[in-house]
């Protein structure tokens, strides 16, 4: 990876634009192919370029608007409308660029860090720390009973979406154990015979989500009421608004892994 210092090398590369949450986009949905002229110059807050994929990626200033012709759409629904390469690549320069924004100085001696010669990784030139981009595992599951899958509305939801449950893996906890832990901790269900289906990258800002199948074992829901606003048994047929196609849960939900 490579800090672009020379904003014109970037002429003829994939390029993402991303502003906080956002990806800048154009008339058709497409990313944005803007140059570095097309914004002020205080827009721009870190750039650097892949050096795996040779994709570039634009962190912008929160304030930063959007040229003509273009503009911001949630990552979410960018993962929506494209397919999963692109959404691979998108999620991959996103996270880069805001790791290189977030972290400028070693946490170790609070000295200014600089990228590493030939790695995706951050030295410090005083201490000669390395510092890595962090990734932060979180498993998601979908829970069955017979017919019916367990589908819950977060309290911060606020378009009527039921979702796959999901949550952060604690320091020295597996994955399964992060799994049970959570559907615990948000249902007071227990579940077995835990199957892993597939991931993804989560730039918000850096996820890894870990997807699994599981089956419903014992209890009663009972919602942690400080996260979750409502959880439920679905049928497949009856099923309530779900997230987005791009997503995991959705490729949970429709048993994109069950081949
Ligand atoms: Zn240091």
């Amino acid at each position: 990876m490579a800090l672009l210092t020379n904003i014109d090398s970037w002429a003829g590369k994939r390029v993402f634009f991303c502003r906080n949450r956002e990806i800048l986009v154009d008339g058709q949905g497409n990313p944005a192919e803007l140059t570095p002229a097309d914004f002020p110059p205080d827009a721009i807050s870190q750039a650097c370029e892949d050096t795996l994929t040779g994709a570039v990626g634009v962190l912008l200033a929160p304030g930063a608007e959007a040229p003509a012709g273009s503009r911001f759409i949630p990552t979410p629904y960018f993962f929506h409308t494209h397919d999963e390469q692109t959404n691979a690549l998108a999620a991959r320069m996103k996270g880069f660029a805001g790791w290189l924004d977030s972290t400028r100085f070693c946490p170790y001696c609070g000295h200014p860090l600089q990228l590493h010669a030939t790695e995706n990784a951050l030295e410090c030139p005083a201490c000669g720390r390395l510092h890595y981009p962090r990734i932060e595992p979180c498993i998601i599951t979908l829970v069955s009973r017979g017919e019916e899958i367990l589908l819950l509305r977060n309290v911060r939801d606020t378009a009527g979406i039921y979702a796959c449950l999901a949550g952060f893996v604690e320091i020295g906890e597996t994955l399964e154990q992060a799994l049970r832990r959570e559907v615990r901790e948000e249902t007071a269900l227990e579940v077995e015979n835990i199957r892993y289906a597939g991931s993804q990258g989560w730039p918000f800002p850096d996820q890894l989500m870990v997807g699994y199948y599981c089956d419903y074992k014992s209890g009663e829901i009972r919602i942690q009421e400080s996260e979750i606003a409502d959880a439920r048994w679905f049928r497949r047929d009856a099923l309530p608004k779900i997230p987005n196609p791009g997503s995991l849960a959705w490729r949970l939900i429709n048993g994109c892994f069950d081949k």
